[in-house]
C-alpha cells in the first residue's frame, strides 16, 4: 500500500494536497485555492481527479472548484454546515463522519474557530491531518467567526492526534509565526532550532509545510498555551488554559 501526499502550491502563499494511492490509481484533493497548479500537477504525474474535499467557505480554498470540477467530475465534499456557502456539494460531512479518501478512511474533525464550521481531515493511513486554516506550521489561523475557547478547544483535538501525524496545512505563514512564536517563549531550545531550519529552507525557497504534529506541540505557541512555563511567561500563572491561548492569539493579532 503506497499512499503519496504531493503539497501544491498556489496563488501567493496557499497549499493544496494531493492524495494518491499507488496500486489503485485513486487521487484525491484538499482545497482548491486555484485550478491552473493542480491541474499542472495531476498532468505531470497523469493522474486523474476523483475527489475533492474542502476544508472551508473562504475563497482562497475553494476558487478551483468548479474549473476541476468541470475537468475531471470529480465528487465535491464539504461541511454540511457549511453547504450554503460552499459550492454545491456531492457529499456533505460532520464531526465524526468517516469518508473514504482515494480508497482510505478518513475521519472529519470540526475545528470551528476561524471560520464556523471548518473541517480538519484525519487520514490515518497516511499518518496525515489536513488542517488548512486550523492548526498552521507555529501558528494557527486568525479566529474571524468563531470564538477563542471554541477555537481553543479545535486545536485540542488535534493535539490529541498522534504526535507522529504530518500536519498538512494551508498557508505558507511559517517565517512571520516563527518570528512571533519567539516573542512568547524566547528560551524554548526546540523553538529556537526550528527557527533556523524554518529560516534556512525559506531562504532556498523551500516549503516548511506539512510539518510533523510532535514539532507543532514542541514549538507551536498555540498548542502550549496550557503550559504552566507559557502561563507565567505571560503573568497568566492561574488563567485557564483558553484564556492564555486567546491572550496569544490577540498578541498575534496585532503583532
Ligand atoms: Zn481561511
Ligand atoms: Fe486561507
Amino acid at each position: 500500500m503506497t499512499i503519496e501526499i504531493v503539497t501544491v502550491p498556489c496563488r501567493s502563499d496557499n497549499y493544496a494536497f494531493l492524495v494518491h494511492d499507488g496500486d489503485t490509481g485513486c487521487t484525491a484533493l484538499v482545497d482548491a485555492p486555484e485550478a491552473a497548479p493542480i491541474l499542472s500537477a495531476l498532468e505531470a504525474r497523469g493522474w486523474t481527479l476523483g475527489q475533492l474535499f474542502l476544508t472551508h467557505h473562504h475563497d482562497d480554498h475553494i476558487a478551483g472548484t468548479e474549473e476541476l470540477r468541470t475537468r475531471y467530475g470529480c465528487s465535491v465534499y464539504g461541511g454540511a454546515a457549511d453547504a450554503h456557502r460552499l459550492p454545491p456539494l456531492d457529499h456533505a460531512l460532520s464531526e465524526g463522519d468517516s469518508v473514504d479518501c482515494a480508497g482510505h478512511p478518513m475521519q472529519v474533525l470540526d475545528v470551528s474557530g476561524h471560520t464556523v464550521g471548518h473541517l480538519a481531515f484525519y487520514l490515518p493511513a497516511a499518518k496525515a491531518a489536513f488542517t488548512a486554516d486550523s492548526l498552521m506550521a507555529l501558528g494557527c489561523g486568525r479566529v474571524f467567526e468563531g470564538t477563542m475557547p471554541q477555537m481553543w478547544h479545535s486545536l485540542s483535538k488535534l493535539a490529541a492526534l498522534p504526535p507522529d501525524t504530518t500536519i498538512c496545512s494551508g498557508h505558507e505563514y511559517t517565517a512571520t509565526n516563527a518570528a512571533f512564536a519567539a516573542t512568547i517563549e524566547p528560551d524554548n531550545q526546540d523553538l529556537q532550532t526550528r527557527i533556523s531550519a524554518v529560516k534556512a529552507a525559506r531562504a532556498k525557497g523551500a516549503f516548511t509545510v506539512p510539518s510533523l504534529l510532535s514539532e507543532e506541540l514542541a514549538t507551536n505557541p498555540f498548542l502550549r498555551a496550557g503550559l504552566s512555563s507559557v502561563k507565567s511567561a505571560l503573568t497568566m500563572p492561574s488563567a485557564p488554559d483558553a484564556e492564555v491561548f486567546a491572550e496569544i492569539r490577540r498578541r498575534k493579532d496585532s503583532f
